[in-house]
């Protein structure tokens, strides 16, 4: 008889004593870019070649968190012989090179989740980090304004909620007199005001956690796209992990960070498809270069419990521009970022999946109105006048999209937290037992990133006794 091992969470440290985090007001932090660059040039000279075939651990997918979490294991054991895998030419090519580039703190999320924990922890390390290594970062922070009567009241709950997940210097402000002493053109009758949110590009972030991963001298193989894992004939690398184009590597233990192809994965060691990833595109408005000066920081509605995805927001780019968005709509394709990215089989398993066709009853309304605001983007400019009314269609054009990999429960129900999963025959020697999955890293995965990382080591050292001993 298999059994399946799945389990939610894992261990979490909250550091609460951190002195390098917060800084008073709006102080934006701008460094030069040059260090950055030259960390992308180095990046060209990412192997492209199986130099040695024989790895202690193996991570697929070479996004923030595989990045992240490969090269705290170097850090932690630098004895293992490990690789990173990855399908595309570069790392962080989908969702960590796609997303608001947001340095989330932690208002949002429930209480005691994990989620929350990882959010305010993965905060203070990654900003820890960035100035360690002169990656560049504003913490321009960020305003969630009420403009009625109901999203005051839900403004006050997500106060409170705040609070309890130990955000600092949260506060409400009263008014437009308050309100435009921080976003002069922003309208609201109250905001929640969060100065130590920021924002960057994670793009840069995943590149240095791959060279930090390189320097203790792990490898990153790209264009490497794992097909299968099958028994070596090997005893002391046992697991044999293929490649769609005949590439061969061995090893002992894998770790997966898919993203959107994080059920396929799994699939291939033996777990259940479930949950599934539904990949649900969201799409960004860009405001004109002339305009983009009006925001300072970033501006977010009060998001409505009822629905999963935060709202279009205004948020400020690392490069002076300003997105406005992400909307939220079915992509017809794991990694489809326009309408005409189709992939037929993947959208036909999204569509017949009954966890998305319960969803999809769920949220019809909201679906539809989603989808008729990405055909016709005036309707998404009128809701960001809400909070910005001086914007108008003029004043925007159509701009870039990130994918979401969803994970979804046959219920239908969104999964939130981090889900880890395990197969294991009925003996100790399938490879299932041998390849730990993660199949959910949702926003704000990015921010969370290094405290995921933590968990995660802590979770491969609970699994498999030898990474543990390893020096
Ligand atoms: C639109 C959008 C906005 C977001 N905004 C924010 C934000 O502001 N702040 C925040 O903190 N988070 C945000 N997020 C969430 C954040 O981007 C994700 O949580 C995070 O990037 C997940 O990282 P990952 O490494 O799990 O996934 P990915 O970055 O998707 O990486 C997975 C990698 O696995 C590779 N891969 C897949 N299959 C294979 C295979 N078979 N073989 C080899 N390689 C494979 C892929 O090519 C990919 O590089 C946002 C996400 C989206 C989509």
């Amino acid at each position: 008889m298999s059994q399946i091992f799945r389990f939610l969470g894992g261990l979490v440290i909250v550091n609460s004593k951190s002195k390098h985090v917060f800084c008073d007001g709006i102080k934006q932090i701008e460094r030069s870019y040059s260090l950055a660059t030259v960390s992308l040039q180095r990046n060209k000279n990412y192997s492209t070649q199986i130099s040695k075939r024989e790895y202690d651990v193996v991570v697929v997918g070479g996004g923030i968190v595989g990045a992240a979490s490969a090269r705290e294991l170097k850090l932690r054991h630098p004895q293992l012989k490990m690789a990173i895998l990855e399908k595309e030419g570069e790392m962080a090519k989908h969702q960590s090179g796609h997303n608001s580039g947001v340095i989330h703190a932690g208002i949002y999320y429930k209480p005691g989740s994990l989620k929350a924990k990882l959010c305010v922890e993965g905060l203070q390390l990654m900003y820890k980090y960035c100035d360690e290594k002169n990656i560049p970062y504003k913490k321009v922070g960020k305003l969630i304004v009420a403009t009625n009567e109901v999203e005051v009241k839900r403004l006050a709950d997500l106060h409170q909620r705040a609070i309890q997940n130990k955000v600092p210097d949260i506060k409400i402000l009263n008014g437009v007199k308050e309100i435009q002493q921080v976003e002069p053109h922003c309208v609201g009758l109250q905001a929640l005001w969060s100065p130590h949110t920021g924002i960057i590009d994670y793009r840069l972030v995943t590149k240095q956690y791959g060279e930090d991963f390189k320097e203790k001298g792990g490898e990153i193989h790209l264009n490497f796209q794992v097909s299968g894992f099958e028994n070596s004939t090997d005893n002391n690398y046992p697991v044999l992990i293929k490649s769609a184009d005949g590439k061969r590597v061995k090893s002992k233990y894998v770790l997966t960070c898919g993203g959107l192809h994080s059920d396929k994965l799994a699939e291939l060691s033996g777990c259940p498809r479930n949950p599934r990833i539904v990949p649900f595109r969201g799409e960004y408005l860009l405001l004109k270069p002339e305009k983009a000066a009006m925001i300072k920081g970033n501006i977010y509605p009060v998001p409505d419990p009822r629905f999963p995805f935060l709202g279009v927001h205004f948020t400020p780019r690392m490069d002076g521009s300003v997105w406005l968005g992400p909307n939220a709509v079915l992509a017809f394709k794991r990694e489809g970022y326009t309408w005409t990215d189709v992939n037929f089989s993947e959208l036909l398993d999204a569509l017949f999946y009954p966890g998305f066709l319960k969803l999809a009853f769920k949220y019809v309304f909201a679906g539809a109105e989603e989808t008729v605001k990405s055909l016709f983007p005036s309707l998404q400019v009128r809701q960001l006048q809400r909070f910005v009314p001086s914007i108008t269609s003029a004043d925007v054009v159509s701009g870039p999209a990130g994918v979401r990999a969803q994970a979804l429960d046959a219920e239908g129900n969104l999964i939130e937290d981090f889900v880890f999963d395990m197969y294991k025959g009925s003996d100790n020697d399938s490879i299932g037992s041998r390849v730990l999955h993660c199949r959910n890293a949702p926003s704000p995965g990015a921010t969370s990133s290094l405290a995921i990382a933590k968990m995660m080591v802590e979770k491969l050292e609970s699994e498999f006794q030898y990474i543990k001993e390893s020096p």
